[in-house]
């Protein structure tokens, strides 16, 4: 990684208050390249001193940042995204390097990533109050709208600039500041961004980022310190229940993007093909590794057949290799556990009587790489219908009627994303209504952008991503009264 053309990317110290720090013990921990295991570098293991020293940086920033004119926020958040756009090469080599997926898809995340901070940026300049009537004569009334505070964001693997990024716009138009936590295995990207906002002129203490091998420590600080007023989680449900027990004790706002379990229904009156390219879009983007993902196809019966042999046909195109490699388009898995996890969930579906009707197993590419897969003949009971299979496989269930189709879907704790095809405008209504998901796609496989409102329903989580709605997450609303005014 020492190719990279702006080699001060590559940061291995925590960044806190403006400076960059290695941990108080001295101690690091390594990360590697999941597509070759090659160790890329030690970064700086940040615990309860740290965490604790980024909380009192971003407390101090706090009053000057929230105070500072929306348009010179605005300002400084649109020179951070010019940095990340004409870095985005880099940025994408780094993210490739660490994470593994296709370099074309992390510029296209580093360029979404950048985007939040155009939304947001934009956004900060319109954020209204309101006045409503009174029953006296001599008072007035206002709502105001002020930041939150000292925000706590814990980011993901799979998209660790744009998750981190889609956070830190919206917290720092807002007027917020913010003790980022990024994952284990990727916390070069945020480190990164983070000497970005550096040249770019964020202020010292408004953006912090404390890596950690073990997230325990840092998570139980950002989640107990009472000036920590809001933890934004984006990860599995298992560990935002975790992190929402642990915000009670000092009532924080909280907004959760968990686990999903999306389903991709495809009506004997769609467009096949063009459902087709719909699910190669929801299914094998970052080889699976996406809570929006589709993870069950759920088929009408007189067209299951045709739409599997089409899919197995399409996913012969898709390469499996290096994502720094010409052409790749399935890069490797995180890490093994999520390999391992992989294996189960097509094993016991293939014990239960599902079929593997291609791949299956690992490829033989490297270690972490794993064969795009089509299953079909799934049933509702197995752990493949219930559980997100984070990977390049497709498990394919077919159903008779819309009812049962809906039924199926709504078939889940999970309620994240869902998408569906058809052409038939009463049923695009009446499905479309029907899901219980926070988002519904008809007829694309993609659904994702600054301008829309981003989150789950059910056990997928609370609170929006992006949008104006994602605004209103770092803002908390002030009534204020102004009597004795005279009449
Ligand atoms: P995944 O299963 O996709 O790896 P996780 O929910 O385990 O997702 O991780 C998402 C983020 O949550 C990562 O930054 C990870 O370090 C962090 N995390 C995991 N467990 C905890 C915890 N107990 N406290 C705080 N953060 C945690």
């Amino acid at each position: 990684m020492t190719d990279l053309v702006k080699t001060g990317l590559l940061r291995k110290n925590a960044f806190i208050g403006g400076a960059w720090r290695s941990s108080a013990d001295g101690t690091t921990f390594e990360v590697s390249n999941p597509a070759t295991g090659e160790l890329i570098g030690s970064v700086a293991n940040c615990g309860v001193t740290e965490t604790r020293d980024a909380i009192d940086a971003a407390h101090t920033a706090f009053g000057h940042w929230a105070t500072m004119p929306a348009a010179a926020r605005a300002e400084i958040m649109f020179k951070w995204r010019d940095l990340l756009v004409s870095n985005a090469d880099d940025l994408a080599r780094l993210l490739t390097a660490e994470m593994g997926k296709p370099l074309a898809e992390a510029r296209g995340e580093v360029l979404y990533g950048a985007s939040y901070l155009t939304w947001f940026a934009e956004e900060a300049k319109r954020i209204y109050g309101e006045t409503f009537p009174t029953a006296g004569t001599d008072s007035r009334a206002l709502v105001l709208r002020q930041p939150v505070g000292v925000c706590a964001a814990i980011t993901p693997w799979n998209f660790p600039n744009a998750m981190l990024m889609r956070k830190a716009a919206a917290a720092l138009a807002a007027g917020c500041t913010l003790v980022a936590k990024p994952a284990e295995d990727t916390p070069f990207s945020a480190l990164a961004v983070a000497g970005l906002a550096d040249e770019a002129g964020v202020p010292p203490g408004v953006f912090n980022v404390v890596p950690a091998a073990n997230p325990v420590g840092v998570g139980d600080i950002l989640t107990s310190d009472p000036r920590v007023r809001k933890v934004s989680f984006t990860g599995s449900t298992e560990v935002g229940r975790i992190l929402l027990r642990q915000s009670a004790d000092t009532i924080k706002k909280v907004s959760m993007e968990l686990g999903g379990n999306a389903p991709f229904i495809v009506f004997e009156d769609a467009d096949l093909d063009a459902a087709i390219e719909g699910a190669i879009a929801s299914k094998f983007r970052n080889a699976g590794q996406t809570c929006v993902c589709s993870n069950r196809f759920l088929v009408q019966e007189s067209v299951a057949d045709v739409f599997r042999d089409k899919l197995i046909n399409r996913l012969s195109e898709l390469k499996v290799d290096h994502g720094d490699r010409e052409g790749a388009v399935i890069g490797p898995l995180i890490n093994e556990s999520a390999l391992l996890k992989i294996e189960r969930l097509v094993r016991e579906a293939s014990d239960a009587g599902a079929c593997i009707q291609s791949g299956g197993a690992r490829s033989d590419v490297g270690n972490l790489f794993y064969l795009p897969t089509v299953i079909d003949r799934v049933q509702p009971e197995m752990s493949i219908f219930k559980e997100e299979i984070f990977g390049p496989v497709a498990a394919l269930i077919s159903f008779e009627s819309e009812a049962d189709a809906v039924r199926l879907a709504n078939q889940t704790e999970y309620g994240l994303a869902a998408y569906f095809y058809t052409q038939d405008l009463g049923r695009a209504w009446r499905v479309g209504e029907a899901l219980e998901y926070g988002m519904v796609g008809l007829n694309t496989g993609l659904l994702s952008s600054a301008s829309a409102p981003f989150g789950g329903v059910k056990q997928s989580g609370m609170g929006r991503e992006g949008s104006r709605h994602g605004l209103e997450d770092y803002l908390e609303l002030k009534y204020f009264l102004m009597g004795g005014l005279g009449t």
